[in-house]
C-alpha cells in the first residue's frame, strides 16, 4: 500500500473523516517520507491531523511537543475515544502514572506521547526517548520560540538540540501566526533541515465578522449573547482584569453561565473554569488574552471583544477559536475612541525602544483601519496576511453595506472648535466639551469658560452626540486630531488638519448602521431556541408524537443526541466534544441513518466510536430506547 493510501485509510476509519482539508494530504505525505515541514495554518485549519496521521503510519512512537500541560489530558482524552495509543508527560501527574507512561513508551505501546518542552529537556525524558523508536517530533505553537512574539517561550530554543541528538527523526513545527519574521525564526532556531514549508489559505469562512461602535458595551454583548447564542459556548475579550471580573458578573447576574478567567485568579481557580468551559457545553468565559492558547474546544460559538486587541495577528488568533468544527460562528467586536486613546496611550508609555513603539503603532493602526473599513472585512483581514480574496459575503460591511458620506464639512466644524476653544482660554479640552460647544449645550463648563461666544457655538446641531463621536474616532484614526494620552484625552490638533481647514483635502466618512452590531446570522446550523427541553425528552423516550414536522424533530433530535452525549462523556470523565463533535450530531440528526453502515457514511464516525457508540446513537434515533446504555457505551 502506498504512503497516500495508509494516509487516506487512518483518515477513514481512525478520525472517521472522509476527506483531508486543505493541504494535509501532502503535508502528510511529506513527513511520512522523512522530511522536516514547517505548517502555517489559521486556528481550526486542522492542524492536528498533520503529525496524528504520520505518527500512526511511521514506525515508532510520535513526539508532540505542546506548552499547556493543562490541556494535553483533554487531547490525550479525544484521541482515546478514537482509539489512539497515545498519552502525556507532564509535572501534573504522579509518580506512578509517570513510570506507567514510561513503560508504555519503551514497550512500543504508544503512537504519541506529549510532552512539555521543560520535560522533553530534561536527561531522564531525552535518555528515555534515546531507547525508543521514534517516528516524529511534532512542535506546536512554534511561534513560542520568537523573542518578539508575546507567546515568548525560552525552552523553545532548547529545542534546537532534537536536531542533533535525532538526526533521523522527521520535525515539523506548527503554528497558527502567520508573518515573514516569525517564520524565518522557527527555521533557524529550531533548525528545521531544508523543510518544506506550507502555508494554508487563512481564510476561515464560517466565522462571520462583525465590528460595532461601542455604546453601552455590556448591553450590547448581552442582547448579542442573548438573541443570538444563548445557551451556547463562547469567549469574550476585555483587556483589564477588573473588566473581565464585572463582565462576568455583569452576564452571571443576567442569567448567562459566564466565568472570568485572567492571571490574577489563583491557578486552582482558573484552571477549574477551564476546565468546565472546555467540558460543558454552553459556558462563556470572560477573559483577558492569557486564555486561548492551546484550547482546541471546537464548538465555540463565537468570540466577542468589549476592548480592542493590539493588532490583526492578536484579533485573528482570538476570532480563530470560534468554530474550529467548521459550523457557523461570529466573531463580534465593540470598539470606540477610548479604546484607541487607551491603546496608543499604552504604546506611548511603555518602555520600549522606539523601533518597538514604531512598529506597534503601524500593527494598531492596521488593526483600526480593519475598523473602520467599509468594503469586506475578510478581503482586509486576508490582505494582512498576503492573500488576496474577494468580497466575501459573510461579514457585516457585506451584509449590510454602511454608507459612506462627505464629511469635509463636519470635520471642518469639529477641527475648527478645537482650534476656538483652546485659542481663547490657552487651554485644551476633552472630547465632551467640544462636542457641547458644537451642538451648543449651555453647560456649566461652556459658561465657565464663555464658550457659548464662540463662532463654533451651536454650528453643529445637525449630528447628534454619538454622531460626532463617530466623526471624532476617524478623525482620530486618520491622525488629523490628536488626542492627549499623558493626561486628560484633551484633544490638539496635528500638522494634517490644516490642510483639512483650508479646504484642501476631502473626508470621507463612514456611517456605520448601530444594527450591523445586532444583525443575526442568515443561516443558522441548529435554531435552538425552537426546540424545548420536553421535545427534547419526547425524542429521547420515543413518543411519536414528537415528530411535529421535519425540521422541529432535526432539532429535537439533535437535542436527544447532544443530552446522550453528555451522559457518556460524564461517565468516562472526558469532555462532551471528544465523543463526537457537533458537526457530527447534526449530521446524524439530519440524516438519520437506520443502520450501522449508514452511521458509518457520517463525517467523524470512525471505527471505534462506531463500535462503542454505533447501538446507542441508533437507538437514540429510533427513539427507541431512551438515554444510554452502559454496556454498548463502555
Ligand atoms: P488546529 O490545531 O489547526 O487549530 P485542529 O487540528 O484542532 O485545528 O482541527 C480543527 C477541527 O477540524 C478539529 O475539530 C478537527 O477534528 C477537524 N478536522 C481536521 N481535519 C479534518 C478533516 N480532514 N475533515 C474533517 N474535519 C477535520
Ligand atoms: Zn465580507
Amino acid at each position: 500500500m502506498d504512503v497516500e493510501d495508509a494516509a487516506g485509510r487512518i483518515l477513514r476509519e481512525v478520525f472517521g473523516y472522509p476527506q483531508f482539508r486543505g493541504e494535509q494530504r501532502q503535508i502528510i505525505a511529506h513527513l511520512m517520507a522523512g522530511g522536516d515541514a514547517l505548517v502555517l495554518m489559521p486556528t481550526g485549519g486542522g492542524k492536528s491531523l498533520c503529525y496524528q496521521i504520520p505518527a500512526l503510519a511511521r514506525d515508532g512512537m510520535g513526539v508532540v511537543v505542546s506548552p499547556l500541560i493543562a490541556l494535553m489530558q483533554d487531547q490525550v482524552a479525544a484521541l482515546h475515544e478514537a482509539g489512539v495509543r497515545a498519552a502525556a508527560l507532564n509535572s501534573a501527574m504522579s509518580w506512578p502514572q509517570v513510570q506507567e507512561t514510561e513503560r508504555q513508551a519503551r514497550a512500543g505501546e504508544l503512537d504519541l506521547l506529549y510532552v512539555a518542552p521543560e520535560r522533553l529537556l530534561t536527561e531522564r525524558c531525552l535518555s528515555l526517548l534515546d531507547r525508543c523508536p521514534l517516528a516524529l517530533f511534532a512542535i506546536d505553537e512554534a511561534h513560542c520560540v520568537s523573542q518578539w512574539g508575546h507567546d515568548f517561550r525560552p525552552e523553545y530554543l532548547q529545542l534546537a538540540v532534537l536536531a542533533e541528538r535525532y538526526r533521523n527523526v522527521p520535525r515539523m513545527a506548527l503554528t497558527a501566526t502567520a508573518d515573514t519574521a516569525t517564520r524565518k525564526e522557527m527555521i533557524e532556531r529550531l533548525r528545521l533541515r531544508e523543510p518544506r514549508i506550507f502555508v494554508a489559505s487563512f481564510d476561515r469562512p464560517n466565522i462571520r465578522y462583525r465590528i460595532a461602535e461601542k455604546d453601552t458595551p455590556r448591553r450590547q454583548l448581552l442582547r448579542f449573547i442573548r438573541e443570538e447564542h444563548a445557551g451556547e459556548s463562547g469567549i469574550v475579550y476585555c483587556l483589564a482584569r477588573a473588566t473581565v471580573e464585572d463582565t462576568a458578573a455583569f452576564l452571571a447576574r443576567e442569567g448567562v453561565d459566564a466565568r472570568p478567567y485572567h492571571a490574577g485568579l489563583d491557578s486552582g481557580t482558573r484552571e477549574d473554569h477551564q476546565r468546565r468551559f472546555i467540558r460543558d457545553d454552553g459556558i462563556v468565559m470572560v477573559a483577558t488574552i492569557a486564555f486561548g492558547m492551546g484550547i482546541d474546544k471546537p464548538d465555540v460559538r463565537f468570540v466577542a471583544h468589549l476592548d480592542l486587541p493590539k493588532s490583526i495577528e492578536g484579533y485573528y488568533q482570538e476570532t480563530g477559536r470560534a468554530g474550529r468544527d467548521g459550523l457557523p460562528a461570529d466573531a463580534w467586536m465593540v470598539y470606540g475612541l477610548q479604546d484607541v486613546v487607551q491603546q496608543r496611550r499604552m504604546i506611548d508609555q511603555s518602555e520600549a525602544s522606539a523601533e518597538y513603539k514604531r512598529a506597534a503603532t503601524a500593527k494598531l493602526d492596521a488593526l483600526l483601519g480593519l475598523c473602520e473599513t467599509s468594503q469586506c472585512r475578510r478581503v482586509r483581514l486576508l490582505d494582512y496576511f498576503g492573500e488576496a480574496a474577494g468580497p466575501c459575503g459573510n461579514c457585516d460591511n457585506c451584509l449590510d453595506r454602511p454608507e459612506e458620506w462627505d464629511g469635509t464639512i463636519a470635520a471642518q466644524k469639529l477641527l475648527s472648535c478645537i482650534a476656538r476653544c483652546q485659542s481663547a482660554t490657552g487651554l485644551s479640552f476633552g472630547a465632551q466639551h467640544v462636542i457641547d460647544v458644537l451642538r451648543g449645550n449651555r453647560t456649566a463648563k461652556v459658561e465657565q469658560f464663555r464658550h457659548d461666544r464662540l463662532s463654533t457655538f451651536g454650528i453643529g446641531a445637525d449630528l447628534d452626540v454619538a454622531q460626532w463621536r463617530s466623526v471624532l474616532r476617524q478623525l482620530v484614526m486618520l491622525r488629523l486630531v490628536q488626542v492627549d494620552t499623558d493626561r486628560f484625552s484633551v484633544l490638539r490638533l496635528t500638522s494634517a488638519s490644516r490642510e483639512v481647514l483650508r479646504g484642501e483635502r476631502t473626508i470621507r466618512l463612514r456611517r456605520s448602521p448601530e444594527r450591523s452590531a445586532l444583525r443575526p446570522p442568515a443561516r443558522r446550523p441548529i435554531d435552538r431556541t425552537r426546540v424545548t427541553a420536553a421535545q427534547a425528552a419526547r425524542v429521547l423516550s420515543g413518543d411519536p408524537g414528537a415528530a411535529a414536522d421535519g425540521d422541529d424533530t432535526h432539532v429535537a433530535l439533535f437535542e436527544a443526541l447532544r443530552a446522550w452525549r453528555l451522559q457518556v462523556a460524564r461517565q468516562h470523565g472526558v469532555p462532551a466534544y471528544t465523543v463526537f463533535h457537533d458537526a457530527t450530531l447534526e449530521e446524524i440528526a439530519r440524516r438519520r441513518p437506520a443502520s450501522i453502515e449508514e452511521l458509518r457514511a457520517v463525517s467523524g464516525v470512525g471505527a471505534i466510536k462506531l463500535e462503542r457508540y454505533g447501538a446507542a446513537v441508533l437507538d437514540v434515533v429510533q427513539g427507541t430506547r431512551p438515554g444510554l446504555r452502559p454496556a454498548a457505551a463502555l
